[in-house]
């Protein structure tokens, strides 16, 4: 496979930046204090959460000395409400070391950013290329996922080689384009765009060259390694067919795999080994499909499908429902021949192959 082009990617996500696509009051602000106080409200709290926060402080601390200066307990009680409080201690300390040791400005370099207390690497990234112009990347949840399923990439971003492995991807990705602005505009991509449940790949910038789109793989990145049990899941596929031999298959809407590529109607069940009567009284078997009228022509062998962090057992189950009768909206009744023009996920097409050798459809 072709190497990934991250300078394309690169220049393509700062294409795409616009600062009122996201508007917050510290957008575009380069003082150091207001970028660094913005960055810990944010850290576990989400934006319209944390506004209101970093209003509240910049108004009764207006600079980092006013901070320092300020007892422990109005700090804890401006911070009230936000949670993970080890955050505002930790805001306190910083804001002290900067008076005490930096001499009331805040260290201009990533590293040493990285000495204040309750700056981690994302932090110390954004404040050094928001505030100081340094060309670091910033590397969060929003840019593994962004990069994972952009590239492809399954390296569990969860450990020490795979966060290395993304760190490179990213630098490469930012090349010579201004940090400020390609951290700025990955952000809002990840806020917007490439959210973890609801991706925007229709209108996405980046849709003709992410690997995941093509391959459909974009739920099942990123992937975690420590947590990365595969997870089992069982599929039952009604192969109906009617007096003509025609099929019935409707198309995947779910946000899940195979999303917008077409199948048989589907069972999802806790075990594969399920006599058509015990399908039958599954909660899940469709309310418009009379059990009563359909005839059982037998089962495959199973199948097994692999994918990054599932592993599905799949059984196609015919059944002959002469009248097949009032059909739900987006169910579609084709020929056999018919079936070829569909997208179909990989595991129907390989039993199609195979019960082609041996049965007739
Ligand atoms: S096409 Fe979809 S998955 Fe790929 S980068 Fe765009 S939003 Fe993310």
């Amino acid at each position: 496979m072709d190497k990934v082009d991250w300078p394309l990617f690169g220049r393509k996500l700062t294409g795409w930046y616009r600062p009122d696509r996201r508007p917050m009051p510290w957008k575009g602000d380069r003082n150091p204090y207001r970028v660094w106080l913005s960055e810990i409200i944010l850290q576990q709290t989400r934006v319209a959460q944390g506004l209101p926060y970093f209003e509240r402080f910049v108004a009764a601390y207006p600079t980092v000395a006013d901070l320092a200066a300020a007892p422990d307990a109005e700090v804890m009680k401006h911070w009230e409400g936000l949670g993970y409080y080890s955050r505002a201690r930790n805001l306190l300390k910083a804001a002290r070391k900067v008076v005490e040791q930096y001499d009331g400005r805040f260290p201009a370099t990533y590293e040493g950013l990285l000495t204040l207390p309750g700056v981690g690497p994302y932090t110390a990234a954004a404040i050094a290329s928001f505030a100081f112009d340094r060309q670091v990347a910033v590397l969060d949840g929003n840019v593994f996922r962004i990069l994972a399923r952009y590239a492809g990439d399954p390296t569990p971003i969860d450990t020490g080689p795979g966060k290395k492995h993304f760190q490179s991807l990213v630098d490469a990705a930012l090349g010579d384009t201004p940090a400020a602005t390609f951290n700025q505009a990955i952000m809002d991509f990840g806020a917007l765009v490439c959210t973890p449940k609801a991706p925007q790949c229709p209108s996405c910038p980046l849709a003709d060259r992410c690997r995941a789109l093509a391959q459909d793989r974009v739920y099942e990145l990123p992937v975690k390694g420590k947590s990365g049990k595969r997870r089992e899941r069982f599929f039952h596929y009604l192969v109906l067919t009617d007096e003509a031999g025609r099929f019935l298959i409707h198309r995947r809407e779910e946000r899940d795999i195979w999303r917008q590529l077409y199948q048989f109607p589907l069972l999802e069940a806790p075990t594969l080994d399920l006599r058509p009567a015990a399908l039958m009284e599954l909660d899940e078997w469709p309310d418009w499909l009379p059990a009563a009228e359909l005839h059982y022509e037998g089962r495959s062998t199973p199948f097994l499908h692999q994918l990054t962090h599932q592993r599905i057992g799949v059984i196609f189950h015919r059944f002959r429902w002469s009248t097949m009768g009032q059909l739900p909206a987006h169910y579609l009744r084709i020929e056999r021949w018919e079936l070829e023009r569909y997208a179909l996920p990989r595991v129907i097409t390989r039993y199609l192959e195979e019960s082609r050798l041996t049965l007739d459809l």
